[in-house]
Formats: C-alpha cells, structure tokens, sequence
C-alpha cells in the first residue's frame, strides 16, 4: 500500500495488519465513513508515517519515557504515595477477592470505619476523582471508557467467584466463555485476573504510577486507567498453570496454551500487537462480548 493509500485507510480506520490492527475510528463500528469526524486522534495532515512509526517504537517500548508523555504534578506526589498506601491497606483489610469488587464509596467507608487503615483525606479522595475524570487521551490512551462513574459499583448478584482463582467473572458470556477455554483447551490455562471495579484498577493505576516514576503515560501503556478497564464489565485474562508473573508478558504468546486458545477462534484480543490504543501487546487479555 502506498503512502497516500495507507494515511487514507488509517483515517478511514480500515487499516488492519498482519496481527490485527485495531484503530481508534474502527472500535466495533465499521460504519464510520467521515475521516473529518474522527477525533479520536488529531487526524489532520500531520499524520504521517513518521507519526506512525513513533507511535509504534512507542508501544513496543512501553516501560521507557517518552516524548509528551504526563507526569503526575509534583504537589502531588504526596497525595499519590499516601491514597496507594491507604489503599494497600484497605485491600490487606477486605482481602484482594473482595477488594476487586469494592466500590469507592464502600472503601471510603471502610477505611474511615477502621482506625488502623485511617480515613482518606479530601486530597486523597479528590486526587482519585480527578485521576478518574481526567481524559485519558491526554496520556496517549485511546481505548474506550465503559465504566463512566466513579462511583459505579459491581453488583454482588452479576459475578461469580471461579474457584480456584481467587478471581470473580460476570455471570453470563464471560464464563461461559472461561468454561469453554477450559474445557476445549484443558486445565493447563487459569483465569489470572477477573472482574475489576474502579477502586481495584485505582489501585494498579496508581501503583504502576509510581513505578514508572510518577509517569502516567507509561502506566497507562500497560494499564488502562480506572474506568477504562474492559476488566470492570467482562474482560478477563488468562495464563498458563505454573508461569507466575510471566503470564503478564510477550512470552505468553508464546506458549501453545496461546496458540491453541487462537488457533480455536474464540479469542479475540482486546490488546493485539500494534493496536492504536497506545497499549502494549497484551496476549493475555480476553475480550468478552459483554459490551
Ligand atoms: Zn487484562
């Protein structure tokens, strides 16, 4: 495809590699036709390979700095430290199987409820509104929001605890979906991570964040931010039985537990190798058609 030809079909979202390009303007919805309506990303004539090309080196080298990306204010490095301490604390109190299912508002609650977690102060609780409100677009995140309150809360009588795991899955085609994986595949692939709510992604967010030294466009190369985690509605991820942390990296998609899983059909990735979400390859990560 020629230059021209390819800047046309990146606009008009068409463009799929050999892995599965997904662009922002394709989503679900092949019938965006009006590259002027898109905006997404800022599709004007600056688009170019060169910007292509960044984008990618961009997303293969997610955990390095790059150019634009945002840092959390320096005023508030404080503020971020103590809410994911206080968070930490509040998930060692409920335990990480309720925690991934806590609401804002209930572990606002507990933490002032139980002297030694210690109640969120305003700037805690306002860091967190605003990091959840904030446009993820301005970090170089481009994947969709599909859970829009803070407050939003999963309900108890939706999911299902998948014993074994330690992990929830909604009820409904998310399961389905896992029981099938496991029952064509075998029990050599686990459920590595389930349902999600907002304070359980709050708090990987914010982690991530300081790892990647207060950098939360890094973060968010491997972490949607909370609100934008497909976690929170269907999406699970899966790893193989015995490989620890190294079922949240490329060699995963190495593995014939992943061969198989798409060589059999049922996945598609939410993730795929350069995908223009600004996310990295995520092999592991299972979309749900719960959406
Ligand atoms: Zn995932």
């Amino acid at each position: 495809m020629d230059r021209r030809s390819f800047l046309k079909a990146f606009a008009l979202g068409t463009v799929v590699g050999k892995t599965g390009l997904i662009l922002p303007a394709q989503a679900d919805d092949t019938s965006f036709a009006d590259p002027d309506e898109n905006t997404e990303l800022d599709l004007n004539a600056e688009i170019d390979e060169q910007y292509i090309k960044d984008y990618l080196d961009k997303i293969h080298n997610y955990d390095k700095v790059h150019k634009d990306d945002v840092f959390v204010k320096p005023k508030d490095l404080r503020t971020l430290r103590s809410t994911v301490l206080r968070l930490q604390k509040v998930q060692n109190y409920v335990g990480p199987a309720n925690f991934a299912l806590l609401s804002f508002d209930a572990c606002v609650r507990s933490a002032a409820n139980v002297s030694r977690i210690g109640e969120f102060s305003d700037a805690e609780k306002e860091f967190m509104e605003s990091v959840f409100y904030t446009n993820a677009k301005d970090y170089g995140f481009f994947g969709e929001k599909p859970v829009d309150k803070l407050t939003s809360a999963v309900t108890r009588d939706d999911v299902e605890k998948i014993p074994g795991t330690g992990n929830y899955l909604i009820r409904g085609a998310p399961i389905k979906l896992y029981n099938k994986i496991r029952r064509d595949i075998g029990g050599s692939v686990i459920l590595t991570s389930g349902v999600r709510g907002v304070i359980k992604q709050m708090h990987l967010f914010l982690t991530k964040t300081i790892a990647s030294g207060g950098n939360f466009s890094m973060a968010s190369r491997s972490l949607a931010p909370p609100g934008h985690s497909f976690h929170g509605v269907g999406d699970f991820d899966v790893g193989k039985v015995g490989w620890g942390a190294r079922n949240f990296t490329e060699y995963f998609a190495d593995t014939m537990e992943y061969k198989r899983l798409t060589d059999m059909g049922f996945i598609k990735i939410r993730y795929p190798e350069d995908n223009f979400l600004g996310v990295r390859f995520e092999p592991w990560h299972i979309k749900t058609n719960n959406v």
